[in-house]
């Protein structure tokens, strides 16, 4: 029986690992992390992510051919092949702090195992990681191997959270690099391959030298945030002249070379990944000597935070330029629906920025419990373009000013403005958009028609409220008619964070 371990049973390891077990009932597969609140978790009922699909694939497994414990040593020792699926934040301090990759877990995984290592493995790349990072790591392997041979490849993951069972199970491709130059490389890449081989088609297993699958991993979500942050520039031109940027949007993904997918104007994109990943392309690029690639990839970023504080200034500025003491209803806080990961989720700059005009929150999100939104909004903002410089709010002002409830109809009632980010629990964004026109035809009583207990029988008493945000992630793009539909009708003024004209 082949023996998988994987150090590091976050957002990625523990998706990725409960999918190869079940779709791999021949390997064993041992999920292993330092952290013991995590590793009870997935023992327990309550996994300790959201995933839609997760819970069902890992209660086939558990305890079958999937197990999760904290015993690191013990399960590296005797695997095969160890998946490393760390965390690998951006620098806060040091050289290339606020763009470079924190490379210290992998490290310390890396030496952990050259050091319980007592048979030839192979060591699998799974976190996103700098190009040439693998050469670091064959080095940290190989010296004081004792002769044991390791082969490190890369095989890194492109499942977006939200939707990382159905990415997983059915990928666009899997990428698997390795030293294509040795027949110790291509037997690793074999070996691995023939892992995924269980469930994937063939002509979907891309093998590539070890470089090339790292570099296109951070080139991938650097294009995808580039397509985010370029329909969210045209955005702002939208609001200067008159274009409706659902209109050119929709215009421009008709063209087959461009497609329409990551084409939603939004209040910006949100997440662990894009902006770490960018801002690591731009360090090597400026390690390269590259400085105009890096200034280029950099852009990216920019036109991302000028959005968020933009969608901030039309709210601000759509209440008579005061929020102070004013009650803010805000429907969805982690980064996008179906997740309750808020890691660089655009509302905690878009609360911050209400929470400088002294405004009061009222947040619902039925996936993120209210110690996270607390400590997200009270935690210091790095800010990754001057290092060094914050941007903080005190928790007891935050404390103070933030309310969170269990029901969207309590964070609604009484509000002066609502900002609908994307809920997590609020269905299809097809039923969500059902749900506006509802509310368009019937004010009064909105039900949000969605099956989860918690948001049943909700109703917006938006006759009270001066004023209606709408912003997603990438995001719940309120079609045309439905925005139109509310202008018309609702007594109220429109922001939102992209042109309504
Ligand atoms: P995460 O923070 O959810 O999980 C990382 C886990 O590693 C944590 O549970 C932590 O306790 C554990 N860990 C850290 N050091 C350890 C060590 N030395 N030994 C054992 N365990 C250790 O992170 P994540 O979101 O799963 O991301 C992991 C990697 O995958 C990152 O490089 C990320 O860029 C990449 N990635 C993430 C996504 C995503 O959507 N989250 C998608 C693709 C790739």
């Amino acid at each position: 029986m082949v023996k998988i371990c994987c150090i590091g049973a976050g957002y990625v390891g523990g998706p990725t690992m409960a999918v190869i077990a079940f779709k791999c009932p021949s390997i064993e597969v041992a999920v292993v992390d330092i952290s013991v609140p995590r590793i009870t978790a997935w023992n327990s009922d309550k996994l300790p992510i959201y995933e839609p699909g997760l819970d069902e694939v890992v209660k086939k497994c558990r305890g079958k051919n999937l197990f999760f414990c904290n015993e690191l040593e013990k399960h590296v020792a005797v695997a095969d092949i160890v998946f490393v699926s760390v965390n690998t934040p951006t620098k806060s301090s040091g050289l290339g702090a606020g763009k470079a990759a924190d490379l210290t877990y992998w490290e310390s995984a890396a030496r952990m195992i050259a050091d319980v290592s007592k048979s030839s493995k192979i060591v699998v790349e799974k976190s996103t990681v700098p190009v040439k990072t693998a050469e670091a790591i064959e080095k940290i392997l190989t010296h004081n191997s004792k002769g044991i041979e390791f082969q490190v490849l890369s095989n890194p993951e492109f499942l977006a959270e939200g939707t990382a069972i159905t990415d997983l199970v059915n990928p666009d491709r899997v990428l698997i690099g390795g030293r294509e130059e040795t027949p110790g490389g291509l037997k690793a890449i074999q070996t691995l391959k023939d892992v995924y081989a269980h469930w994937v088609p063939q002509e979907r297993i891309i093998c590539t030298n070890l470089w090339s699958a790292e570099l296109s991993k951070l080139a991938a979500n650097a294009f995808l945030a580039q397509r985010i942050s370029s329909v969210n520039s045209i955005s702002a031109l939208c609001e200067a002249t008159g274009a409706n940027v659902y209109q050119v949007s929709s215009a421009v993904g008709k063209d087959s070379r461009i497609g329409s997918k990551f084409l939603d104007a939004s209040v910006g994109f949100g997440g662990s990944c894009f902006q770490k990943d960018i801002l690591n392309l731009v360090y090597i690029c400026e390690c390269n000597g590259l400085p105009e690639v890096a200034n280029y990839w950099k852009q990216v970023i920019k036109i991302n935070d000028y959005q968020k504080s933009r969608f901030v200034s039309r709210l601000v500025s759509s209440m008579f330029n005061t929020v102070s003491g004013k009650k803010i209803g805000i429907l969805g806080f982690s980064f996008k629906k179906d997740t309750g990961d808020t890691r660089e989720t655009p509302a905690t700059d878009v609360c911050r920025g209400l929470l400088s005009d002294k405004a009061q929150l009222i947040i619902y999100d039925p996936q993120v419990p209210e110690a996270q939104m607390i400590k997200d909004l009270s935690t210091p903002k790095f800010d990754w373009d001057q290092p060094g410089s914050t941007i903080h709010i005190a928790e007891d002002v935050v404390k103070q000013s933030v309310k969170v409830v269990h029901d969207a109809y309590e964070a609604t009632k009484d509000a002066h403005a609502i900002w609908l980010g994307d809920l997590v629990v609020m269905g299809t964004k097809r039923a969500f958009e059902e749900d506006l026109q509802e509310f368009i035809k019937h004010p009064k009583h909105l039900d949000y028609g969605n099956k989860a207990a918690s948001v049943a029988e909700t109703k917006l008493p938006l006759e009270t409220v001066q004023l209606v945000g709408i912003a997603g992630e990438n995001g719940i793009s309120v079609p045309d008619m439905v925005v139109k539909e509310l202008e018309v009708n609702a007594p109220l003024p429109l922001v939102t964070g992209m042109d309504t004209s």
